[in-house]
């Protein structure tokens, strides 16, 4: 296991003040650090500076960043992606506030990953020494950590590819359009035990369709869906249960239009995992494993 975790993402919002509110007050993450028309925010049960970043001025994904175990693993992905064709530099502390030296890669499908070793500690809300299993003091739908998120590419057999081979990520499940004709629309690839940590779906080159929080069980994610309704948070789906990794969620819109989740259980999975197949026909099932029904825009709107 030698990527650790999506460690943070860095997205743009329209209104940096509204976006604020949505992710502290509603979601319950804290505001870390700020900067001129940027925010850094960590949710109570991360360990690390933070997990999102966001930009005033727009909508949609600036970058991702994936925790390496040690630099010798980071020198070990370089030598890759340099073999894989893709595009990549080194990125220096200071860079990125409170991440240290790096890779910032630059994927066949135009989404930027950086990969890092070092970022500030500050600790969870509950602490290392005989903890209490929740922060009582938490906001809103209180997530616990990031979790995952799920992109676009035109051509995602050539991002599964890249994460297989230079990174070392698995596929836990992937959605093909037919057996007899396999084209390949979304993979789900983990790279320590969860169902998945980076998903990729046929889209446009660039885009993010959704990042996920982390929750403890159903009756979390029917919480947060009830923080929601208090908070006119608009709903995309759910709550309900994937097919696809069997996790339980809610999906619903950020303020400026960026879909976020919440994302509780999923099966563990490892280095002898066997890849489970869905094929187009099912896909309602593997979405929404309920109503077996997904909306047009699930499948449409990215940002
Ligand atoms: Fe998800």
């Amino acid at each position: 296991m030698a990527v650790n975790k999506l460690g943070y993402v860095h997205a743009r919002v329209t209104d940096l003040e509204e976006a604020v509110n949505h992710y502290s007050n509603t979601l319950g993450q804290k505001v870390v650090a700020q900067e001129d028309g940027r925010v850094y925010l960590k949710a109570w049960d991360e360990f690390d500076h933070h997990s999102v970043v966001l930009d005033e001025g727009g909508v949609g994904l600036v970058k991702l960043g994936f925790k390496v175990e040690t630099n010798d693993d980071l020198a070990e992905y370089e030598n890759r992606i340099a073999r894989f064709g893709a595009t990549s530099e080194r990125m220096s502390k200071g860079e990125n506030l409170a991440v240290g030296d790096g890779l910032r890669v630059v994927l066949p499908s135009e989404h930027v990953v950086e990969l890092y070793t070092e970022i500030d500690y500050l600790g969870t809300e509950t602490g290392v020494l005989n903890p209490d299993p929740w922060y009582r003091d938490a906001r809103g739908a209180a997530v616990h950590r990031l979790d995952h998120a799920l992109i676009g590419a035109e051509d995602p057999t050539l991002i599964e590819r890249f994460f297989a081979e230079c990174l070392d990520f698995r596929p836990s499940e992937r959605l093909i359009t037919d057996p007899a004709d396999p084209d390949l629309i979304a993979t789900w690839m983990f790279c320590g035990q969860k169902a998945h940590d980076l998903a990729v779906i046929k889209g446009e080159n660039g885009k993010l369709h959704h990042w996920a929080y982390w929750m403890e069980d159903w009756n979390e994610i029917l919480r947060a869906g009830d923080i929601f309704s208090m908070d006119d948070v608009s709903i995309d789906i759910g709550p309900t249960r994937h097919g696809i990794t069997r996790g339980k969620t809610i999906y619903f819109f950020d303020p400026s239009g960026n879909r976020n989740e919440v994302f509780s259980g999923g099966y563990i999975t490892g280095a002898d995992f066997p890849t489970i197949t869905w094929t187009a026909d099912q896909l309602g099932k593997g979405i929404v494993y309920i109503s077996r029904e997904v909306n047009d825009r699930f499948t449409t709107v990215f940002t």
